[in-house]
């Protein structure tokens, strides 16, 4: 049940007629065999890097790591990696092989990989090579280790997260030893770089449910600043969160909430994400509920602050912290998405008069300019005043009089 994409059926299909054995690998055949389409298919194959090079030409080819022994292609415009069949060497920094050898069985190749699930090979002519039982596993939802779990996270430390970031995508369970090694060795993620433990976390938090997945033991050496003891509560509030990858940002606020601002900020800035990031989530962990709201109004302000996104954002993590609240909080983002749609007046830029409409008016430029519009907004946003240049103007002559 395995459909090759045509692009990869055509790189294998030129492999073999060149006599080198070459399969699609890992993730492209693991999300076939779960029904899902696989968004890249690799491909691995006896060639080495050079000869898939003369194979499909200079032009066709890129040396994205000739050392390791991967060459894209590209094909149909789209790109492939084909890497040469390898076992890798001792890993004396507890995350990357001191050497790589290559070597022509694709089933060497296949017991270096992470997970059985990603341990898997496919040709149309052989048919799927899974030594491990990846497909097993896979029928079964369950995350193993290939080979002896101990030993292949002392190897890499990123793995530790992987395991987890597998697990929750899919909703599979982790096998006893497997998950015993992990939790074991979890101390040995000081040897990841915080870059790929931020790309890490940011997948396992685009999880569908990735609340059980936040091990508590695994957690204190990725997020060493979190209160544990919150943690039972976050994986609730989690759950209860869109899931996605554009929804992340909701996901990592809700998860650094007892940090408050300052801390989610410095937890974020340790981690290396970009401002967008950091500014994203510190203003969800910064904004809090309204206690009464009155629709119209509330939306109003928040919509003067932020976008609708963030609205939209802040609306759904207060519905998950608060589930009691949930129909409010829907209508109160239903309510921005209206106003928003109706370019309702939320900001001074949005009023009918500006300040030079103001200063002809009669009042005085500085400081005073501003709180005029400022005063305006009020009305306009709590309904006393419609958003009319007549009306507002005469509103201001009176407020600089007084
Ligand atoms: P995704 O759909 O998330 O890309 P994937 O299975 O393709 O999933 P990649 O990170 O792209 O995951 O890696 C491709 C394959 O390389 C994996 O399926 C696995 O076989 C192998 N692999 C990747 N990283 C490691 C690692 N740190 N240790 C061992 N094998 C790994
Ligand atoms: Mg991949």
């Amino acid at each position: 049940n395995i459909v090759l994409e045509p692009g990869a059926s055509a790189l294998l299909d030129a492999l073999h007629r060149a006599g080198f054995a070459a399969y699609a690998v890992g993730g492209c055949v693991r999300d076939s065999l779960l029904g899902l389409a696989p968004h890249d298919w690799d491909l691995c194959t006896a060639a080495r890097p050079e000869q898939v090079m003369e194979l499909f030409g200079e032009k066709q080819c890129i040396p994205t790591g000739l050392q390791h022994g991967t060459v894209t292609v590209k094909r149909d415009g789209r790109l492939y990696e084909i890497t040469t069949f390898r076992t890798e060497g001792s890993y004396s920094d507890g995350r990357h092989p001191d050497s790589v050898a290559f070597v022509p069985d694709v089933r060497e190749d296949l017991a270096r990989r992470d997970f059985t699930i990603n341990a898997m090979a496919y040709s149309a002519e052989e048919g799927l090579c899974d030594p491990f039982g990846g497909q097993e596993d896979l029928a079964r939802g369950v995350v193993r280790a290939v080979g002896e779990p101990l030993r292949r996270f002392e190897e890499d430390a990123l793995r530790i997260l992987r395991l987890y970031r597998f697990a929750a995508r899919f909703g599979f369970v982790i096998d006893e030893a497997t998950e015993a090694a992990a939790k074991q060795l979890a101390a040995h993620l000081d040897c990841v770089s915080v870059e790929r433990i931020e790309e890490e976390m940011d997948k396992l938090l685009s999880a569908p449910k990735p609340g059980a997945y936040l091990e508590p033991e695994v957690l204190a050496f990725v997020l060493p600043e979190l209160p544990l003891d919150y943690l039972s509560e976050a994986r609730e509030i989690i759950d209860a969160l869109p899931a996605g990858a554009e929804e992340v940002t909701t996901r990592w606020a809700a998860l650094l909430l007892p940090l408050g601002e300052d801390g989610t900020r410095k937890a974020l800035k340790r981690l290396k994400c970009s401002n967008a990031v950091i500014d994203g989530v510190s203003t969800l962990v910064k904004e809090k509920a309204p206690c009464t709201p009155t629709l119209s109004l509330q939306a109003k302000r928040l919509l003067g602050k932020y976008g609708l996104h963030t609205v939209q954002q802040l609306t759904a993590l207060w519905s998950a912290l608060q589930p009691e609240r949930k129909d409010e909080f829907t209508a109160l983002q239903k309510e921005a998405e209206t106003l928003t749609a109706q370019n309702a007046c939320c900001r001074v830029s949005q009023l009918a008069v500006n300040g030079r409409d103001l200063m002809a008016a009669g009042v005085a430029p500085g400081p005073g300019l501003r709180r005029a519009l400022e005063a305006l907004l009020e009305e306009v946003i709590t309904g006393r005043l419609p958003n009319e240049k007549a009306e507002l103007l005469a509103f201001a002559a009176k407020f600089s009089a007084s």
